[in-house]
């Protein structure tokens, strides 16, 4: 039986960047050592101390149906976080709970463009963007992003990128930044609400690494002036609370807009558990020092991996003012990221994600992930260093 061009085409023609990843876990299961510095998951688990009140919420009885929205306590807490830390009025009128933030950036892409409208958004880009604009029928418009700018996007970029494109409804942006560790500036930030308004868009903000800033300060876009009404953004507890498991997120936007998110949500995913909710919110509960912790081992291995490029001149790297990653710049090998990357996987058993993997625009470079233990993070990054000076020499 024929399936839809919808789901045939999600991944586009290839494997959408994924094939060391794939290649990593075949090794893996054919039982060769490999360090996977691939995804964004975190070394540690959920803290035990959220994973007793999600038991006891759920032998409470929280394990029927619940409120499609998300349940009142929770989206009051994620209203004032986001109030607390933006200063944008925020009530839970403002806030749907999502199943990830995955789920979020799927029902805002949904929620903001309809089939043939263009979205636009940066590279290098979060694996899965190209995906959700596929799978949605919108037509996707990426927008470079320059290493010599630190990855942060040009607004005559932007705006160029939103002229040329049909119909261009929506922008979505992600800071602090996955691949690149950008942490966007409030210049940068003024110059894409400046074009997002000028075009009349959606300004979709992918703000899941917002408790992991190394460099300057998180800001949301939302609280900038005339965008809290054309901004949605994506939050979760994946990546703050190492809950990448508990499928729990959301999304912040316009009364209106979020009315609408019930809606789809009440026809796709029917709410999240509400034994995962409260868990959710008991951690909310915890405040900063929980996510401090969870942080911690990403700020550290910065600082090790800052140590260990700094005594080589191969590979280049921006130091991430944000997130889990560290962006290099292998081009000195004369390599592409994705030859080096599956040499390096070969050779040595140690996966990184290809720059390509994020766009053209991180051609030649390749995203490391700090989600092993400080020492097997070292010697993973001093054998890539080593390998990278033979492709040199
Ligand atoms: N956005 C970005 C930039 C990510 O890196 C990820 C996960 O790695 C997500 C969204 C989705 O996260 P989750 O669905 O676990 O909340």
């Amino acid at each position: 039986m024929q399936l839809s061009h919808r789901i045939t085409h999600l991944l586009g023609d290839g494997d959408d960047g994924w094939g060391v990843f794939y290649r990593a876990r075949a090794m893996k299961a054919a039982g060769r050592d490999v360090i996977e510095l691939t995804i964004g998951e975190h070394d540690i688990r959920t803290d035990p101390v959220i994973l007793e009140a999600m038991h006891a919420a759920a032998m409470a009885g929280q394990t029927g149906y619940a409120s499609i929205p998300g349940i009142p306590a929770l989206r009051d807490a994620v209203a004032a976080r986001v109030q607390a830390r933006t200063g944008v009025a925020t009530t839970r009128a403002n806030v749907q709970i999502m199943p990830g933030g995955q789920a979020a950036l799927f029902a805002a892409l949904h929620a903001t463009g309809d089939q043939g409208d263009s979205a636009l958004y940066v590279e290098p880009a979060y694996v899965t963007y190209p995906g959700v604009f596929r799978a949605l029928g919108l037509t996707p418009c990426p927008v470079a992003a320059q290493p010599e700018d630190g990855f942060q996007p040009r607004a005559t970029d932007l705006d160029a990128a939103a002229r040329a494109a049909h119909r261009p409804r929506s922008l979505l942006i992600n800071s602090p930044n996955n691949p690149t560790g950008g942490v966007y500036s409030q210049a940068t930030l003024e110059g894409i609400a400046r074009v997002v308004l000028d075009h009349d868009m959606w300004l979709i903000s992918d703000e899941v690494y917002d408790t992991q800033v190394w460099e300057g300060a998180h800001l949301s876009p939302r609280a900038l002036p005339g965008m809290a009404e054309r901004t949605l953004v994506i939050g979760s507890m994946s990546k703050s609370h190492a809950m990448t498991g508990s499928r729990i997120g959301w999304v912040v936007g316009p009364e209106a807009a979020v009315a609408r998110l019930a809606d789809l949500a009440t026809h796709t995913t029917y709410g999240v558990p509400g034994f995962v909710q409260e868990a959710a919110l008991f951690a909310l509960a915890q405040g900063d020092g929980l996510e401090a912790q969870v942080a911690a081992p990403f700020l550290r291995r910065r600082a090790l991996a800052l140590d260990l490029l700094g005594r080589q001149n191969i590979v280049r790297a921006q130091p991430p003012q944000g997130a889990m990653y560290l962006m290099l710049d292998i081009r000195a090998t004369g390599m592409t990221g994705e030859d080096f990357a599956m040499a390096l996987l070969e050779q040595h058993g140690i996966a990184v994600m290809p720059g390509e993997s994020f766009g053209a625009a991180a051609a030649g470079h390749l995203r490391v992930a700090m989600t092993v233990a400080d020492d097997v993070f070292v010697s993973a990054l001093a054998r890539l260093l080593d390998f990278a000076a033979e492709r040199a020499a």
